[in-house]
């Protein structure tokens, strides 16, 4: 039996945690895994919306939804409700769910399209159960057999501390202390070593940088270069506060933008988590405070937590014996939730590509990684981008800079076809629902559509379409309240739902 590989995490955030217990729970008869982290440095302590694919990783490392979800105080998540981004007092939701249902030549919102032409296709909205169950506070893990696409509002502290708990229990060993050197080996440039405040010294085969926005050894150590995206995403600021929960929590989270920088309300079991993400070119920290503090939805119960970032990426997210997970390895603003999924996605596929080989042999590996992990952060950037860009809003310099920005040429394209044709496709993270859901959400109606319902004699299209539509209304007829399937599921010990 070959010798285990000394792996070392360094950071004990959501990425720290996540990427130990994915580890130790699938490789750890090959690894021996440390993870260090300072409880003087912290963690960033924001990040509680998440998107489906969460639920599809808690299933690859066998976390179960209801213990987890009291641990964390959890609620579901069926969308975004996405609120004065088109307009001023425009309102929609980006669910999770499918739309309808189309067939393999034509997507669905071709035929609703054709049937709005025909002036029978109604709101998009009630062809998806999700969507409808969000408007009307309602929630189910599955009807009539049929599974709903949810996704979780989790508190970002206790999901540390419950991965943290399992994650020992299966040997990961933690090491508290403030790492101030890192050697490195003078002939490959490998990192070797990182020295604490308190004199221990951790030595490693493989490292794992979840040290957070500064990437303390993909950055600061191995020089990795950080390539800026802020020309396409501004937002350089972020305050964020927890409030007092008033009402039932909500199965969605509220993007709610501003004249400058964008609102943000997450409902936990126990309180609401809020914050405001902005640009410091547009809005001052002062005023940024003020129009969160303005709009909060409760009484505040913690102090205003100040961030600072840069939207972008590291030029190599692999780079020597180091890997980066999570904001050392680069961050788009939280308006789709997709930074855990990142993390998620990024030690599924660390765990797929992992250098056994031993030092000098993994160029490959490293390659691959590289690039698989690029391909999902530029479709995440241009979902995100496309919000921006199809604001119709001109009440301000940040919505006119937005509104005119050139983006990138994968978007351009997207949105040229979609306006021309109504055509758009799956691409990486998000489907063809999630697209057109945010196009039609911000008013890109497109000038024809595929003639494929043409195919089905009109009352044809009109009976399909009724019929999805009753379908989804008794479904939801049958859907309890999202606090009560709380309460009866997955309620927290000591914070029943009010
Ligand atoms: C405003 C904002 C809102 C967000 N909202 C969402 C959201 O809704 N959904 C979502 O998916 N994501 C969101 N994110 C992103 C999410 O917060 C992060 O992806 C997630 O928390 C992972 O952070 P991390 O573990 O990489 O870093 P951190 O939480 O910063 O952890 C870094 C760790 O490294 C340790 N460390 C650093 N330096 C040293 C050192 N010298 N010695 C020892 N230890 C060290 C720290 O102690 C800490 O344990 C948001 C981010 C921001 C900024």
């Amino acid at each position: 039996m070959q010798n285990k590989t000394e792996v070392v995490i360094v950071g004990g955030g959501t990425a720290g945690w996540i990427t130990a217990y994915g580890l130790s729970k699938h490789l750890a008869k090959f690894l021996n895994i440390t993870l260090i982290e300072s409880d003087q440095i912290g963690t960033v302590g924001v990040g509680e919306a998440t998107i489906p694919s969460m639920k599809v990783f808690h299933r690859l490392v066998g976390i179960d939804e209801q213990e987890f979800m009291r641990e964390t105080q959890a609620t579901f998540k069926l969308g975004i409700s996405l609120e004065n981004w088109g307009n001023i007092d425009d309102k929609y939701i980006h669910s999770f769910g499918t739309i309808g249902q189309g067939s393999w030549i034509s997507e669905f919102h071709e035929y609703w399209l054709e049937a709005n032409d025909q002036g029978f296709g109604g709101s998009l909205d009630d062809y998806c159960l999700e969507l409808k169950a969000a408007k009307e506070n309602k929630f189910a893990l599955s009807v009539n057999k049929n599974p709903l696409l949810y996704a979780y509002h989790l508190n970002a502290t206790a999901y540390a501390k419950y991965l943290r708990k399992k994650s020992e229990r299966l040997g990961v060993k933690r090491v508290e202390g403030r790492i101030s050197d890192i050697r490195k080996c003078s002939q490959t440039g490998d990192i070797v070593s990182l020295h604490l405040d308190n004199g221990r010294v951790i030595k490693g085969d493989f490292f794992i940088d979840c040290s957070g926005f500064r990437g303390l050894l993909i950055g600061e150590t191995l020089g990795v270069e950080y390539l800026d995206w802020s020309h396409w995403l501004r937002s350089n600021r972020a305050i964020a506060v927890q409030t007092e929960l008033n009402s039932p929590p909500v199965p969605y989270t509220r993007a709610i933008s501003h004249s400058a920088g964008w609102q943000w309300q997450i409902p936990l079991q126990s309180r609401m988590g809020n914050g405001i993400i902005y640009c410091d070119k547009y809005l001052s920290d002062e005023d940024a405070k003020k129009t969160l503090f303005d709009n909060l939805p409760g009484e505040p119960r913690s102090e205003p937590n100040m961030l600072r970032f840069s939207t972008g990426r590291r030029k190599k997210f692999w780079h020597k014996n180091c890997v980066a997970v999570g904001l050392s390895s680069g961050f788009l603003e939280p308006l789709e939730s997709t930074s855990i999924h990142l993390v998620t996605t990024s030690v599924i596929r660390l765990m797929r590509l992992f250098p056994f080989a031993g030092k000098g042999n993994n160029k490959e590996l490293e390659e691959e990684y590289n690039s698989q992990t690029l391909n999902e952060m530029e479709s995440v950037r241009d979902f995100v981008i496309l919000h921006y860009k199809l604001t119709q809003r001109s009440d301000s310099e940040y919505w006119n800079d937005y509104r005119t920005m050139d983006v990138p040429d994968s978007l351009s394209h997207r949105l040229e076809i979609f306006r021309k044709h109504g055509y758009t496709s799956s691409d990486g993270l998000f489907h063809v629902p999630s697209w057109i859901q945010v196009m039609l959400g911000q008013g890109l109606y497109p000038e024809r559509h595929h003639r494929a319902s043409g195919i089905l004699p009109p009352a044809g299209l009109k009976e399909q379409m009724t019929k999805i539509k009753n379908h989804i209304d008794m479904s939801l007829k049958q859907m309890p309240s999202h606090e009560d399937f709380i309460k009866q599921y997955c309620a927290a010990p000591s914070q029943a739902v009010k």
